[in-house]
């Protein structure tokens, strides 16, 4: 433009909203003609913002993912992050679960992989920890808790990678859209937020426009928020990543006390499922709708090392949002005496695995996530990969061979169940987001 580059992070939508198609992206020109498409309505696995898309896929390979107009969360814009994350999600060639014996490596079959891990499982019981990945579906986060509370009668679940402080229902008060209808926002950590959820930035240029006042802060400046805002404000919200919930629940507090009006927060959760996992009880210390676990909490991932564990459970569906070692862990892991890895992509994990467990893909699976402000919504499979046996049926199969008698037919029985023990999440069947004040 103007003979300089363009510069943008959201230049993805120019080629989608182009009139005349004289835009075009270079991952997508050339690839298909549209009415050749096999297209998916699902959600970008991007971030925790949740931005509707849809997976446009020929001869099951993803073409591009184009965006799918959510007045309540994306406006219809993509991220170029996100858009463009897609050959992250192609899949290589098939291949077969596999099991470490005299130290190396061999291919089996599911049933022998399952069978297995359940014997292994068994040996470590309550000292085994599970850790599951930030793009799981929720109905896998129901049956994954469930196979380490219940069966295994183990407390060490995690799905963080760093210590964190606690989530509550509180953190997401404010809604995305209910930005647009505030005085005041602080963006609490600058572009740490705009970062960790691009889209969010548009629904703030768009606030402005409609008279909300911006605020910037770093997380330190936190005086300069609290001496810009009136006393008379009416509508104040806070934006700030979950690793800077402390800063941002004492502006809020101090705020409160200020302005005659309401102060409201959003917390920048990680992952497109995140926020599921904190509402699922994918937390060492938490159960199911944040509910304390009374003096039966296990340790968290920072503290599995050193902490005695016999097996680990990593279940990843992401190549965006995986298990990456620490250095303590990377000590620790090849000590361990059984390490399951239960994934769609290779890793480096694959070297210290003791079982190799082909998973699907956050863009091959049915289920439903949960976005930052707790947006309940459905992704669908977009691709085939019929030789990988579904990752829910998986964790059924190790239940039932540890002595579970679990019956679940499809992913559509675990939605149910799901709804039925935790009714804020009956907000799913209207692609609403969970208030927490239904809770009891
Ligand atoms: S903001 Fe997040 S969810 Fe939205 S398109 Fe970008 S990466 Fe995807």
């Amino acid at each position: 433009f103007n003979d300089e580059p363009a510069q943008s992070a959201y230049q993805g939508n120019w080629t989608e909203i182009c009139p005349v198609a004289a835009l075009t992206s270079r991952q997508y020109r050339f690839i298909s003609r549209p009415w050749d498409l096999d297209r998916t309505p699902s959600v970008c696995p991007g971030c925790s913002m949740g931005c509707n898309i849809q997976i446009d896929a020929r001869n099951n390979r993803i073409g591009r993912f184009q965006s799918r107009e959510n007045p309540a969360v994306d406006d219809s814009w993509l991220c170029d992050f996100g858009r463009f994350s897609f050959p992250n999600f192609q899949r290589q060639a098939p291949e077969r679960p596999r099991i470490r014996r005299d130290a190396r490596l061999e291919d089996v079959s599911y049933d022998e992989a399952i069978a297995f891990t359940v014997e292994a499982l068994k040996r470590a019981g309550g000292q085994a920890a599970g850790w599951a990945s930030l793009a799981d579906t929720n109905e896998e986060l129901v049956l994954f808790r469930r196979l380490f509370r219940e069966v295994l009668r183990s407390p060490h679940l995690d799905h963080r990678s760093a210590a964190l402080v606690d989530a509550e229902p509180d953190d997401m008060t404010l809604s995305i859209a209910d930005i647009e209808r505030l005085d005041h926002v602080v963006l609490l950590g600058g572009q740490e937020v705009i970062d960790a959820a691009p889209v969010l930035h548009l629904r703030l240029f768009k606030s402005e426009r409609k008279g909300v006042h911006v605020l910037k802060v770093a997380t330190g400046e936190t005086k300069r928020a609290l001496d810009a805002i009136p006393a008379d404000a009416e509508a104040v919200g806070i934006l700030a990543t979950e690793a800077n919930k402390t800063a941002a629940v004492d502006l809020q507090t101090k705020l409160q006390r200020k302005v005659k009006g309401s102060v409201r927060r959003l917390l920048v959760t990680t992952g497109p499922n995140g926020r599921g996992a904190k509402d699922l009880g994918i937390l060492p210390h938490l159960g199911p709708g944040y509910v304390s676990l009374n003096g039966q909490a296990g340790k968290g991932r920072t503290e599995w090392p050193g902490a005695g564990l016999r097996a680990l459970y990593v279940h990843e569906s992401s190549p965006l949002h995986g298990f990456t070692p620490s250095d303590a862990e990377s000590m620790w892991l090849p000590t361990l005496p059984l390490l399951v890895f239960h994934r769609f992509k290779p890793t480096a994990l694959d070297e210290m695995a003791h079982v190799i467990l082909p998973g699907h893909a956050f863009t091959e699976k049915d289920g439903t996530v949960t976005n930052m402000e707790g947006r309940v919504q459905r992704i669908s499979r977009g691709l085939d990969a019929d030789w990988v046996l579904e990752d829910w049926r998986v964790f059924q199969q190790i239940a039932n061979g540890l002595g579970a008698d679990w019956g679940y037919d499809a992913v559509a029985d675990i939605t149910a169940e799901l709804v039925r023990s935790l009714p804020p999440y009956g907000a799913l069947n209207r692609g609403e987001r969970v208030l927490w004040s239904e809770r009891g």
